[in-house]
């Protein structure tokens, strides 16, 4: 390989890479990481122990001292191994953590084209289960990682990698919940980054924006239940509590909770504006405004992707009633999951969805309910840097800042106080996202790229002395 590139370099009219590709070495290791990666299965199942302490070997032999290379699994969950790794910096600065879960969700291969768990490179894709989400990140943190303590990078403060256990069951092991819980210091941060939660603006081909998410929805899960004295199928009563449960769904399906713009809502439709044209455009600009105009908000609110970021949502996911072919039932029950706007108090999401359900003879009860998590600031200094770095690559991307509307691992680094901030570079199709379906992917090219933005971002923030306050 030496040999070759020696060769290459000196031959005259060989043209030159382009620029936002990494060197040979580098994308060669990326991919080998990639690969490694995919091919070890860590689903729910299999657990993250194998290939967390596959890695912690890699990581000693490119000469981090064993003290900076843990490897944890909690003492009843021997299988969620959690690795992290520390670069250490001059002491100038609050430690930068990365965050990657190394779990990935189950694939079926009767499912898939081709094996879920071999990487597969066809048609300028590399197909495997996790190269979305997130083994890509992973095997980009980890080769970036790899490349600053080859070139003897000394960060201002010190780079901290969480490889963790979990975080798709929604876990009884979750890796960043418990090393917050039981070895704090060993990734306590003045900021972390964590490229799970992203979202790439690549809309037909072309590249215009990627997402910075700065805040989460908080997930609350309430069951709603009818309940009655039942009865002989041949004498039906008014009271009958499928009905009234599905009356009341009826309602809750027709009802919109009151809009609530946060401020990074507000800037992302104010930057998503300007990548728009027409109605679109202006309705953006117009929710930016101080005072939104109804119709842009009514026009809004029909289009799925924005309607979820303007407002909480509730919405029925099960339902069971009844016990018998012949009789009234007795019970009948719904579950209702919300996903609400950080800062909106749970009692008060409740009490709009017992008056959405219009029926006082209901009774809804709790099933699970997060913590709440606050919003990460809007820091302007972390989203400058990644917008530089991007625009190395990319000069046209712009940076918007974003709520999820799903969660995260961020939601536990937030609730301790450590801005986080989701962000990423593997480009995707807004309308064909296929993490955790079938068939998943990521561009050959693109994952190279991202291999290379991801160093120069680890970089850029490990080099300054107070990127946060
Ligand atoms: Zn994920």
């Amino acid at each position: 390989m030496a040999v070759l590139l020696a060769g290459s370099l000196t031959t005259p009219g060989f043209a030159a890479a382009p620029t936002n590709l990494p060197p040979p070495v580098d994308q060669a290791l990326g991919r080998e990481l990639l690969k490694a990666l995919i091919e070890t299965d860590t689903t729910h199942a299999k657990g993250s122990t194998g290939l967390a302490s596959a890695l912690a070997a890699r990581f000693l032999t490119e000469g981090f001292a064993p003290t900076d290379v843990t490897l944890l699994a909690p003492p009843d969950h021997p299988t969620k191994g959690n690795l992290i790794v520390r670069l250490h910096g001059r002491g100038h600065a609050k430690p930068v953590l990365y965050i990657g879960h190394l779990d990935v969700v189950t694939a079926k291969r009767e499912d898939w084209t081709s094996d879920p768990f071999v990487l597969t490179e066809k048609d300028g894709y590399f197909y495997g289960r996790g190269t979305i989400d997130m083994k890509s990140e992973d095997a980009a943190m980890i080769e970036s990682l790899i490349r600053l303590k080859r070139e003897g990078f000394s960060p201002e403060g010190d780079i901290i990698l969480a490889l963790t256990a979990d975080e798709e069951a929604e876990g009884d092991a979750n890796g960043v919940e418990w090393l917050l819980k039981t070895h704090r210091e060993l990734i306590d941060a003045g900021l972390v980054m964590n490229p799970d939660s992203f979202e790439t603006g690549l809309i037909k081909g072309q590249k215009l924006y990627l997402g910075f998410e700065t805040s989460e929805k908080v997930y609350a899960t309430w069951q709603v239940e009818a309940t009655d004295k039942g009865g002989h199928s041949s004498r039906p009563t008014p009271a009958n509590p499928i009905y009234r449960l599905s009356k009341a769904l009826a309602k809750l399906s027709d009802y919109r909770f009151p809009l609530d713009l946060t401020p990074t809502v507000k800037a992302y439709f104010e930057r998503r504006a300007k990548l728009e044209s027409g109605q679109l455009a202006a309705d953006m600009e117009s929710l930016a405004s101080p005072s939104p105009g109804p119709d842009a908000v009514a026009r809004l609110s029909d289009l799925v992707d924005t309607n979820v970021l303007m407002r909480t949502t509730c919405i029925a996911t099960q339902i069971s009633g009844g016990h018998a072919e012949s009789a009234l039932p007795q019970r009948a029950r719904a579950t209702l999951q919300c996903r609400v706007i950080p800062g909106e108090p749970l009692p008060t999401i409740r009490a709009q969805l017992v008056k959405a359900l219009d029926d006082p003879s209901l009774v809804v009860s709790e099933v699970d309910l997060s913590d709440e998590s606050p919003d990460s600031p809007l820091s302007a200094k972390v989203m400058q840097t990644v917008e530089q770095v991007t625009q190395s690559l990319w000069p046209k991307v712009v940076i918007i800042p974003t709520l999820e509307a799903g969660a995260s691992d961020n939601a536990f680094t937030r609730i301790k106080g450590i801005p986080s901030y989701g962000v990423d570079a593997a480009w995707e199709d807004l309308q064909d996202g296929r993490a955790h379906g079938r068939d998943e992917r990521i561009g050959v090219e693109v994952f190279d790229q991202q291999v290379e933005w991801t160093y120069r971002l680890m970089k850029a923030l490990g080099g300054q002395t107070k990127p946060f306050g």
